[in-house]
């Protein structure tokens, strides 16, 4: 078996699972329902719970205590994640990623065309 086929680490997990959560943000209507918003709402709430490593989990919802999802739009909900991510990248001293730039890593690819081939 290669590598890639063993169980995940955490970091391994944490990029694996950012590029689901950005994704999902960068796929996310325009304009959703109230139905919409409330199950990304309930979504992000059950996912804090579930998320497999365990103190992980226990910081994020610490902060969604106080910084429930912005379900509103794709954009708001994009830079709401990208807030987030930002917040566990400043705990663990990553760099800050800049969130203007979160559509083209996430969604459009970077204007440069590097994403185009
Ligand atoms: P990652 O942080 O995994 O980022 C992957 C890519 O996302 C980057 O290369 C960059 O292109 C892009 N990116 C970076 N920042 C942003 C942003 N703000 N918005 C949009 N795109 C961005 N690890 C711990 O050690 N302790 C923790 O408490 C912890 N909590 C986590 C909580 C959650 C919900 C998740 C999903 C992961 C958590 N992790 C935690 C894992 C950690 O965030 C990283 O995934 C891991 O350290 C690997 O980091 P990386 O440098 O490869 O890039």
């Amino acid at each position: 078996p290669q590598r890639s086929d063993c169980p995940v680490d955490k970091d391994e997990l944490g990029r694996n699972t950012w590029s689901f959560l950005h994704t999902m943000a960068a796929r996310y209507p325009e304009k959703p329902t109230q139905e919409v918003q409330k199950d990304m709402t309930t979504f992000v709430n059950l996912f804090s719970k579930f998320y497999p490593c365990s103190y992980c989990a226990k910081d994020l919802q610490e902060e969604l205590k106080t910084n429930q999802p912005d379900t509103t739009s794709r954009s708001n909900l994009s830079q709401w994640m990208c807030r987030i991510h930002n917040s566990v990248n400043a705990k663990l001293g990553k760099p800050l990623f800049d969130c203007a730039k979160v559509d083209e890593r996430w969604r459009t690819g970077w204007q440069d065309g590097s994403c185009d081939e």
